[in-house]
């Protein structure tokens, strides 16, 4: 008793069901709705409305200390505070835990994300939903770790290492291992490896840098969902892995020693470049183009990051008006490309 309505959305979001039990003479004794929000949330169209209250009542800021909603914001409390990104999330949380919970809590968010990575790069074999595409991080990890030893030159070597990590965490997020939602499952490996890529390519990295790192990913993801969207249902993919990508450049240009000013402009690079991009997944599954798509999301803002560390921090364009671009161009994109699976590479592709 299934209707695929593919054509009407909901009102309250695009990737909704809506329930309806009838008794024997087809009265309507119950309908309920509801949302798929991304972030692997689902919730009652009650639960929406509470949702977007609560974010209303967050963003009034009565609570916190740096009660940022945008770029904009947050650059001005970092230059009158002479805190950094990660020192003002960091004040802010601590309103709600203390500073030893706060560690704790970022060491295992870290610790799910690396040990995600690790069973990734172990699994081989097909994965599951009918598209039988096959897991490739580990046959590519074992060439890795083979050159590594070998001492040859590879000048993508960084490239090719952030792509393994990201394909393993959403080989296993697609195989339905356990990711962490950074900032959604679709996008979860994109932030692993660049954290990743952080241990491997800096001496220099600490326990204390990935917590600046997830404390400055943070800030710059809760003004993209704020001001836009994370979602690939309401804003296509740009607001997935483009949001995920900008996080990941904000945190390595912060470990790396960025100003705020850098910070917000790898933020802005690694999402303007990803502007426009809608979520096609072919079948409906979060594997083609989804797994590859976080490996250039992962190389994506380690560039951005690595450009805006070579400049002072200005630049054209604000991350705020990037924000605003993205949730303008989602708001406009035909929602066949919002993970409805109805175009792009999802129509393209035979499935066999
Ligand atoms: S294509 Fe869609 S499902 Fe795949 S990662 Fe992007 S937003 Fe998520």
């Amino acid at each position: 008793d299934l209707i695929f309505d593919k054509k009407v959305p909901l009102p309250g979001h695009a990737n909704s069901m809506s329930f309806s039990a009838f008794d024997k003479d087809e009265r309507l004794l119950v309908k309920r709705v509801y949302y798929s929000v991304g972030g692997g949330f689902v919730v009652t169209d009650t639960e929406l409305d509470q949702m977007r209250a609560d974010k209303k009542k967050a963003s009034s800021g009565e609570r916190i200390p740096f009660p940022f909603a945008t770029a904009k914001q947050m650059l001005e409390m970092a230059e009158r505070s002479g805190l950094s990104i990660a020192q003002m999330k960091r004040a802010n949380e601590e309103t709600r835990m203390s500073s030893e919970e706060l560690d704790a809590g970022l060491d295992r968010i870290w610790a799910a994300m690396n040990s995600c990575i690790d069973r990734g790069l172990k699994v081989e074999g097909i994965m599951p939903g009918g598209l039988k595409v096959r897991r490739r991080a580990r046959a590519i990890h074992d060439k890795l770790q083979e050159e590594w030893r070998s001492n040859r030159i590879n000048p993508l070597l960084a490239n090719d290492w952030l792509s393994v990590y990201a394909m393993a965490v959403n080989e296993e997020n697609a195989a339905g291992g356990r990711v962490v939602t950074a900032p959604t499952n679709g996008a979860a490996g994109v932030i692993p490896a660049t954290i990743r890529y952080y241990q491997h390519f800096h001496e220099d990295w600490d326990q204390d840098g990935i917590r600046n790192y997830l404390l400055t990913a943070a800030a710059v993801g809760g003004i993209i969902k704020h001001n836009a969207s994370i979602s690939g249902a309401e804003v296509g993919c740009q607001g997935e892995v483009g949001s995920a990508a900008a996080m990941a450049a904000a945190g390595l240009a912060a470990v790396m020693g960025a100003t705020p000013e850098q910070i917000e402009n790898a933020a802005e690079i690694a999402l303007e470049h990803h502007l426009g991009m809608t979520c096609d997944p072919v079948a409906g599954l979060v594997q083609v183009p989804c797994i590859e798509r976080n490996a250039l999301g992962a190389v994506k803002a380690v560039t951005a990051a690595s450009l805006a560390i070579k400049g002072d921090g200005q630049h054209f364009v604000p991350l705020d008006a990037c924000i605003e671009t993205m949730r303008q161009t989602g708001y406009d994109m035909s929602e066949k490309y919002k993970e409805t699976s109805t175009g792009g590479l999802a129509v393209n592709v035979v499935e066999c």
